[in-house]
């Protein structure tokens, strides 16, 4: 059984699921694509020699018979359409972060879907497939480290390029910590109070960097985590779990240890798209065979929601230095049961 697959939007992020697909992942086959920039997805199709058919309109795409299941890399404020055009007839869709650039449009898809009565939605949150995060998850929940008390994370990127702004930080850079965060304790968040030391040098005009952001959750649990986009050393991504009984950090990338020049070294990722390549591998994948037997398994538009209210949330805070509380009211029904209801493809 294969589960084709229709894209919208074929730029960087588009570009490399598209590749994935064809050429790494299995049970899924790209048959149709579009991107505003019409050529650009011209291009793909002839350089990737894909069998597929060119559409002038991503709603065209949704629609079309050939296609069984879509993937929107679109640009972020396109997503809430596409999605919803996607649920009105029935198709499964991941999506990638944003789901939808507010709050209020997460919300409209989460009514969507529960009307629909289907589970059709998967948000692009690829760190809950990242190996490290997992052995993490995996030694929390075995209670090794008894009740987790306090996180200490950062997120760090060598620099970022002239367009990047200040809210960038949070609903582009910290919004994976948002997703991953709350998973991987398995609670929601309470509180955001975001503060913001003494400012590197080598930061833009515009850009407050780095930031720390503490949040609280349901549980108590007290996170802090830098944001630093300037770091100039690398991409780095630290965690660190502290329990009642023990820590637990997540695991570095693995590379070789070098005795070299009289000194021993590991080498630091420099780009985020090396750190989490096999999550993007193993998110797609999962999405191909949980689509093909019916059913989501990953980040719902549940969690794409949860993420955008918080992330609203951390930009008040920002925007204040106040402490902000996070309501949510109660996950619905709909997404706390397994769900096996689309029909199979
Ligand atoms: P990008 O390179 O700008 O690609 C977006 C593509 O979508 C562009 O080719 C754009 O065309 C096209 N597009 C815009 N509106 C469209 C429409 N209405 N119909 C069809 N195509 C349309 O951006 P990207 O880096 O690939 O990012 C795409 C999305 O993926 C963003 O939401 C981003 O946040 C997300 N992303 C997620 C991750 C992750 O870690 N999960 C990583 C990277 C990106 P033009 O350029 O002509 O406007």
């Amino acid at each position: 059984m294969v589960l084709k697959i229709g894209v919208i939007g074929t730029g960087a992020i588009g570009q490399d699921h598209i590749r994935r697909i064809t050429n790494k992942l299995s049970g899924g086959k790209i048959v149709a694509v579009t991107d505003v920039n019409k050529e650009q997805a011209k291009a793909i199709v002839e350089t990737q020699n894909l069998d597929a058919k060119i559409y002038d309109d991503g709603h065209e795409l949704i629609k079309a018979e050939e296609v069984d299941a879509v993937v929107v890399t679109s640009w972020g404020p396109t997503h809430e359409e596409f999605v919803l055009a996607a649920i009105e007839v029935g198709k499964p869709v991941f999506c990638e972060k944003p789901l939808a650039i507010t709050a209020e449009g997460c919300k409209k898809i989460v009514e969507a879907e529960i009307a629909t009565g289907k589970s059709l939605v998967q948000v692009g949150y690829m760190r809950r497939y990242d190996t490290g995060y997992r052995a993490l998850k995996n030694v929390i929940e075995s209670g090794k480290i008894g009740e987790p008390l306090i996180v200490h994370c950062a997120h760090r990127n060598p620099t970022v390029p002239d367009t990047y702004t200040g809210d960038m930080a949070i609903v582009d850079t910290f919004i994976h910590e948002i997703d991953v965060l709350r998973w991987l304790l398995n609670d929601d968040y309470v509180s955001v109070q975001i503060v913001a030391p003494r400012k590197t040098s080598n930061a833009l005009e515009h850009l407050q960097d780095p930031l720390i952001v503490l949040l609280e959750t349901k549980q108590g649990i007290r996170i802090n985590a830098e944001i630093f986009v300037n770091c100039q050393y690398g991409y780095d991504i630290q965690c660190q779990v502290v329990g009642e009984t023990g820590i637990a950090n997540l695991p570095e990338p693995s590379s070789v240890v070098l005795r070299s020049e009289a000194k021993l070294s590991t080498e630091i990722l420099v780009d985020w798209k090396d750190r989490f390549i096999d999550s993007y591998d193993t998110e797609l994948q999962d999405w191909i065979n949980s689509t093909l037997k019916g059913e989501v398994n990953g980040p719902t538009a549940w969690d794409g929601y949860v993420a955008a209210v918080t992330s609203d949330a951390c930009l008040e805070a920002k925007e204040s230095g106040n402490i902000v509380q996070i309501s949510l009211e109660k996950r619905p029904e709909f997404y706390n049961k397994n769900l096996v209801v689309v029909e199979k493809i």
